[in-house]
């Protein structure tokens, strides 16, 4: 049982799911199925302004209809819960806490446009932070400050299972990063990898829009002495504008895609196809997948959704 692998499938409940979070579920379901593995669902509504019950609740609805299952989840259950971000809070302030006692964090009391008059040529939309608040002596009174990380020099670097070697210099690309903001929610970099190691997760597999906070993660893990799982990126789904598909590309929501006939094994069909899964397009159950998956198979570049992808589905 201890070695058994452990995987996840993390959303954030702020929209839709779309067919790019059908494509991420699916794989991490995969890696975790072909290996006999525990399957964890976490919702991760940390950010209460933009996290909705609602939209928590039709994810997992559109997962269960692709054919998608968990063992230890929001619902389900399991050793390590709570399984929603939203009440975890002091697994992250324990976390915090001790990372603040051995020195390792600052308030920051810049503001928004403070930040972004200071690194306004942001090219990949990552400010690095120039440091700003690291030396001040002096507390403000009269705003709250966020609290970042003290990042130390020197590179990281992890093996991706998909990309294979990544390194990157935190503290030149990034700077020192937050970890608690100015209104006292903790930081996805932060809460995602204090859930992890707390749900023993022993395999991320996630969007490779993720792949650039991964070293801040590692640095996370190390600092706080957990163990680091195994990751692996997955290339993203564009839509027809190159862009990201995110809930702008409303008609490639799962809630529209059913609602216009499309069934379960079609969408599933057309991602497995392009991850190489099978060999044409075809319609097909996720459980079908099990026993061919392989992730060496999966091209690294991004998949782009074609505009008529209805009549090809049909
Ligand atoms: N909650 C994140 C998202 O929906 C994913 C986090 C992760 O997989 O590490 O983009």
């Amino acid at each position: 049982m201890g070695n058994t692998l452990r995987g996840r499938f993390a959303p954030s409940p702020t929209g839709h799911m779309h067919l790019g979070n059908a494509w991420t579920a699916l794989l991490a379901w995969l890696q975790v199925r072909s290996a006999g593995g525990t399957m964890v669902l976490r919702m991760e509504d940390l950010d209460p302004d933009r996290s909705r019950p609602a939209y928590a609740a039709a994810l997992q609805v559109d997962l269960r209809w692709l054919g998608l299952d968990w063992d230890e989840g929001p619902d389900a259950g399991g050793d390590y819960g709570p399984y929603c971000q939203s009440v975890r809070s002091e697994f992250y302030q324990e976390a915090f806490e001790r990372l603040a006692a051995a020195g390792r964090t600052y308030p920051c009391y810049c503001t928004r446009a403070e930040l972004a008059a200071a690194a306004p040529h942001a090219s990949d939309g990552e400010q690095r932070y120039p440091g700003t608040c690291r030396n001040r002596k002096v507390s403000r009174t009269d705003r709250k400050p966020a609290m970042r990380l003290l990042v130390p020099p020197g590179s990281i670097s992890y093996s991706d299972l998909l990309y294979g070697e990544i390194q990157q210099n935190i503290e030149q690309s990034v700077g020192d990063f937050v970890l608690r903001r100015s209104d006292g929610v903790y930081a996805y970099q932060l809460a995602v990898v204090v859930d992890d190691a707390a749900m023993h997760i022993t395999h991320v597999l996630r969007g490779n829009d993720l792949i650039a906070s991964t070293p801040r993660q590692l640095l996370l893990y190390r600092l706080l002495s957990l163990k680091q799982p195994v990751f692996t990126h997955v290339p993203l789904l564009l839509g027809q504008d190159g862009s990201r598909l995110s809930k702008r590309h409303g008609d490639l929501s799962l809630t529209i895609l059913r609602r216009r006939g499309i069934r379960p094994e079609q969408i599933v069909g057309y991602l497995a196809c392009q991850a190489g899964l099978i060999p044409e397009y075809s319609a097909v159950e996720a459980k079908e997948l099990i026993a061919c998956f392989d992730i060496s198979r999966l091209a690294k570049k991004p998949v782009v959704i074609p505009g008529n992808i209805t009549e090809i589905l049909a």
